[in-house]
């Protein structure tokens, strides 16, 4: 007699299984036609520079480790950097910024991130954006802002021992604290101000900590320097080795 094949439930399923199958949905997602559409012409028409790349030219999946302690969430790919590449924070200046910091801290195995075979290996990290589309003009819709949040709201689930956040930008920072209040997860009132470097513990077990994005407009202009970015990781590294004061309810 031939065997029963059971198929596994999402619930079934493992949080690791269950990301990566959410990321391979992603890269398929078609829901913003202007998106779909400026994504797909960027990378047909290319920058000079990388005119012998094959660009990614689709949504770019979250990266990282779905037991990671720490979540940076980023605006949206830039269009010659990750949609170019095809991985988070890759092949641009901001990327630079930032894997340079991660990599003092700790959370990263190298300070460069060139293409998705430079060896880049993220530690106790996982980084998503509020958009994973390059948008036009760096200008995402907020009709586009809510449609791409339902990644990260299933995302949020699955990342089950997250301790710190760090939202990039003030578009971040109002993305994740927009979803934590459609999970229905414990969020401040009045709501959290987004300032640089401003801490704010959520829920006994989950701390958010605001940063700059390492936009080349703002690292350019010195509005977000080297120092600034470090503390921010510097603080999250403190914030993951603190005792947990509760565990977590929805995991
Ligand atoms: S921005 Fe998000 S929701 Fe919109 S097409 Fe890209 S992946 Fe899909």
């Amino acid at each position: 007699m031939p065997k029963k094949i059971k198929h596994k439930t999402d619930q079934e399923r493992s949080p690791r299984v269950q990301l990566q199958q959410l990321q391979q949905e992603l890269v398929g997602c078609q829901l913003c036609p202007r998106l779909v559409d400026y994504r797909q012409r960027i990378a047909k028409q290319k920058r000079r520079a990388f005119r012998d790349w094959e660009y990614w030219g689709k949504p770019v999946p979250s990266f990282g480790q779905w037991n990671a302690r720490l979540l940076i969430l980023g605006l949206a790919p830039a269009a010659h950097g990750a949609n170019r590449t095809g991985r988070m924070f890759t092949g641009d200046r901001s990327g630079d910024f930032l894997y340079d910091s991660l990599h003092r801290y700790g959370f990263c195995n190298q300070a460069s991130s060139r293409d998705q075979t430079d060896g880049l290996r993220l530690s106790d990290t996982f980084i998503s954006a509020a958009l994973h589309c390059a948008p036009p003009a760096n200008k995402p819709t907020p009709e586009e802002l809510e449609i791409c949040r339902s990644y990260l709201w299933r995302e949020l689930q699955l990342l089950g021992r997250l301790r710190v956040i760090i939202p990039l930008g003030h578009i971040a920072w109002k993305t994740y604290l927009r979803t934590r209040q459609e999970l229905n997860w414990p969020v401040p009132r009045p709501l959290p101000k987004f300032e640089h470097g401003a801490i704010y513990e959520l829920d006994g077990r989950t701390t958010l900590i605001a940063s700059y994005h390492p936009s080349q407009q703002n690292t350019q202009t010195g509005r977000l320097t080297k120092e600034m970015f470090d503390q921010v990781f510097e603080a999250a590294r403190q914030q993951i080795k603190a005792p947990l004061k509760r565990a977590r309810k929805n995991n």
